[in-house]
């Protein structure tokens, strides 16, 4: 068993509204299953669904690896309730904060009084806090390996690529590209992979104008993984103004350009074995 399912999709705040309906309007969390094995990638809105699951199938430990700590990818972290439960097991790891004291001590800033009123050491679940440097290698439980690669980002991000049983799944965003110079970092994290979940938050005529901002787009995404033969590209990070009508002629037009592409939406699973 290894599969991907989305819980999150959006990119920057969560948009629940009529017009959000079929793509899904909460912010990046992503569910992999590996073998009995549970990963989180991120903890936006979309992990308060993925909690009543856990709950309800009892699932007792998990990792969450976190791409980088800007709000629409941990805004959901204090409501993970299975992590306030002593009796599970919750391993976070990230490889962007080492020179901001590390993930614990940022993660703790995030759930303080007058912002939140329980703090973070209420969360007995969790057993280690684990900070990396983007581009380390290691082994999260047996027989599965992990990759990272720095992304181009404001504040830093890590791509990530999750390997078992000669299946790979890769995980890129946030991140940034340049016109016309494919960013090698990641070319190589994305080497021959399965299935690459990519930041998809611009379309080409949007992204002159957000320079900056650290974001890329569906072509830039779908020009990498063909370049590094990649099986299938999930578009994801979707901007919250791109409604239901727009991201409908948005995957027409990506589907029709490739057939590697799916354009993820919450509540979407794609089995890799
Ligand atoms: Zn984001
Ligand atoms: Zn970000």
């Amino acid at each position: 068993m290894f599969s991907v399912k989305f819980w999150g999709v959006r990119g920057s705040i969560a948009c629940p509204s009529p017009e959000h309906v079929r793509y899904g309007g909460n912010t990046s969390c992503i569910e992999v299953t590996v073998g009995e094995h549970r990963f989180i990638l991120d903890a936006g809105t979309g992990i308060r669904n993925l909690s009543k699951e856990f709950l309800r199938n009892d699932v007792r430990t998990v990792h969450l690896l976190l791409s980088h700590t800007h709000w629409d990818h941990v805004i959901g972290f204090p409501f993970f309730r299975p992590a306030y439960d002593p009796k599970r097991r919750m391993h976070i790891l990230a490889g962007h904060v080492r020179h901001h004291g590390g993930i614990q001590k940022v993660l703790s800033k995030h759930m303080i009084s007058p912002f939140f009123p329980v703090p973070l050491d209420a969360m007995k679940a969790i057993r280690e806090f684990e900070d990396f440097e983007a581009g380390d290698t290691f082994r999260l439980c047996p027989g599965v390996n992990v990759r990272t690669t720095p992304l181009n980002h404001p504040d830093g991000a890590t791509g990530y690529r999750i390997e078992h049983g000669g299946k790979a799944a890769c995980y890129v965003t946030d991140t940034e590209h340049v016109p016309g110079q494919p960013d090698q970092n990641i070319l190589g994290l994305i080497e021959g992979a399965d299935l690459v979940v990519y930041d998809s938050s611009y379309t080409e005529e949007e992204f002159p104008s957000h320079v900056g901002w650290g974001h890329s787009t569906w072509n830039e995404g779908m020009r990498l993984c063909r370049m590094a033969g990649v099986k299938k590209l999930a578009i994801f990070h979707h901007e919250p103004d791109h409604e239901d009508a727009f991201m409908e002629n948005l995957e027409a037009e990506a589907t029709a350009a490739w057939e590697g592409n799916v354009v993820a939406r919450e509540g979407m699973e794609i089995r890799l074995d």
